[in-house]
């Protein structure tokens, strides 16, 4: 025993350590993957290479059962419940865009109106995280560093950098469709940094989509999914059928287009690249923190569904772009110096037709129709008044002013809405706050409910139905599609490993804290991973 004692003295005395000192990672590189189903990592798996997605889980810890605890899955609540380590319910991001009844008006999750565009188009620039009622990880690590360290947060859609990065973010950029442009806003700094500015100069898109688009391997090799030519897919920039070759060049709008090709995501990550060298990254002993949010695969997945060519092949090739940005990381910050996450914001539906076609119960829903139904039936019961201000939102004024009693009214729509076909059930407002549902899908709607900003009444779909047309396909439910991700850890503290048991969405930010030895997100309900701790 005194033998082994002197021996770690000895060993913290050569490497200049203290017994006591805590160490921490160089760096910290959040991944988010939109629309990324745990499935696709299972499917796809025997054709990715071994440097990208492999190298994630043959080196480190994967989830295997990880999900989101919450409905409405979606972009929004989903980088948002990442980042606070929380659901809706507390950190009030409860849609992409929702009916505020606060506001009485439609609010977008990362909307700001008091900022302006830097970089970009004016209409795309008034952004910030300022809707987010809970602290984020990013947050948290610049508190804990008297802001030493320094964050970086780069997504193609703005909510998926403004979220992650948080308020106190050195950088957030996303990506401009009007002008092919990455760009910020006014919350973050008056003028692009000169490395994203001569960035944008490069023209990225030009070179991206001067070649036609074709599969990376021989398309008979993509066993994994359906056919080429499918009814269910639809068709990108105006062709006659949803097929290879896509001749990108030809394309009207280009700086919109490529965002729905693969080179979305290869643009950002030539992007993560530049950062890395201009922002310094994991140059220092204070820990930085690198967010990505790749986002071509949700805009490819909604237009051709999870059976398609398109969406394998834009995971082959995000792939083979992981590869280069863990090369990049290993060079510059140093191999076992960093420390990797990987998730998806939400999973995605099988397309609905299909599967009806297919004698499953699943149903292509029309929300505007309910709600339109909804509309009629209150008219009908109640009085020619205009009783809804929004989607599933009753006017509190008018309800009052009429001496209705607006809970019996959310019971009324609910009923109806029960007995409406591709309905699972309708939850009312007055349930989810008097109730505490502890499992199942109440238990999920709960998690998603928030108490200032949710409508009266919550819907939940049939298994298997979705919203997004009869091509194509959409997310935003509460089954096993929707909520299975992938939650992937790798590099520094990081013990090699899988699990089964069910782990949240929410565990991911109390995982990092603890990993960094720092404090947790304000509103953090998650738990650790214990697993993945040496
Ligand atoms: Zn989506």
């Amino acid at each position: 025993m005194k033998v082994r004692l002197t021996f770690l003295a000895l060993l913290f005395v050569t490497i200049g350590l203290k017994s006591q000192d805590i160490e921490r990672p160089k760096l910290v590189v959040g991944i988010v993957v939109d629309q990324m189903k745990q499935e696709y990592l299972l499917r796809y798996y025997n054709k990715f290479g071994d440097n990208g997605f492999r190298r994630l889980v043959e080196q480190g810890f994967m989830a295997r059962n990880g999900h989101y605890n919450y409905a409405t899955t979606s972009t929004g609540p989903g980088h948002a419940s990442i980042y606070t380590g929380t659901t809706p319910s507390y950190h009030g991001v409860i849609n992409n865009s929702w009916y505020s009844p606060v506001l009485h008006r439609s609010v977008y999750c990362a909307e700001d109106t008091t900022v302006t565009a830097v970089g970009g188009s004016a209409n795309a620039g008034k952004i910030s995280p300022m809707n987010l009622h809970a602290t984020t990880m990013t947050d948290e690590l610049k508190l804990f560093t008297e802001k030493r360290s320094k964050v970086i947060a780069l997504s193609i859609k703005d909510r998926g950098s403004a979220l992650p990065g948080g308020r106190y973010s050195d950088g957030s950029y996303w990506y401009d469709s009007g002008t092919g442009h990455f760009m910020t806003s006014t919350f973050y700094m008056d003028a692009l940094p000169p490395w994203v500015a001569s960035f944008n100069a490069a023209n990225h898109v030009e070179k991206y989509l001067s070649k036609p688009w074709n599969t990376l391997l021989p398309i008979d090799q993509y066993v994994e999914s359906g056919p080429d030519d499918s009814p269910y897919e639809a068709k990108l920039g105006g062709k006659d059928a949803p097929v290879f070759p896509y001749d990108l060049a030809s394309l009207p709008n280009k700086n919109s287009a490529i965002r729905s090709t693969p080179f979305g995501n290869s643009i950002l990550t030539d992007l993560a690249l530049a950062s890395l060298d201009a922002e310094n990254l994991g140059q220092d002993d204070i820990t930085d923190f690198l967010a990505v949010s790749f986002s071509s695969t949700d805009y490819v997945g909604h237009s051709f569904g999870p059976h398609a060519i398109e969406v394998q092949d834009t995971y082959l090739r995000l792939d083979k772009d992981l590869e280069r940005l863990f090369a990049a990381l290993d060079a510059k910050v140093g191999k076992g110096e960093y420390v990797v996450f990987l998730t998806a914001d939400h999973g995605v539906a099988d397309n609905s037709k299909r599967m009806n076609d297919d004698g499953f119960l699943a149903k292509n829903f029309s929300y505007r129709r309910l709600n339109t139904a909804v509309t009629e039936m209150l008219k009908e019961k109640y009085g020619d008044e205009k009783w809804m201000e929004g989607s599933m939102v009753l006017d509190r004024k008018l309800v009052a002013e009429k001496g209705h009693d607006r809970v019996a009214m959310q019971r009324t729509i609910a009923d109806f809405v029960n007995q409406y076909p591709g309905v699972y059930k309708a939850y009312t407002a007055s349930d989810l706050t008097t109730h505490e549902y502890t499992k199942g899908n109440a238990n999920l709607v709960q998690n998603g409910y928030h108490i200032d900003q949710s409508a009266d009444v919550l819907v939940v779909l049939d298994p298997g139905s979705q919203g997004g047309g009869s091509r194509g396909t959409s997310h935003g439910n509460s089954w096993n599609y929707d909520t299975h991700v992938p939650i992937l850890f790798y590099g520094w503290g990081v013990k090699q490993g899988s699990s089964v048991r069910h782990i949240a969405i929410t565990d991911i930010a109390p995982t990092v804290s603890m990993l960094l030895n720092m404090r947790m997100p304000n509103a953090t309900t998650g738990q650790p991973i214990q697993e993945v701790f040496k």
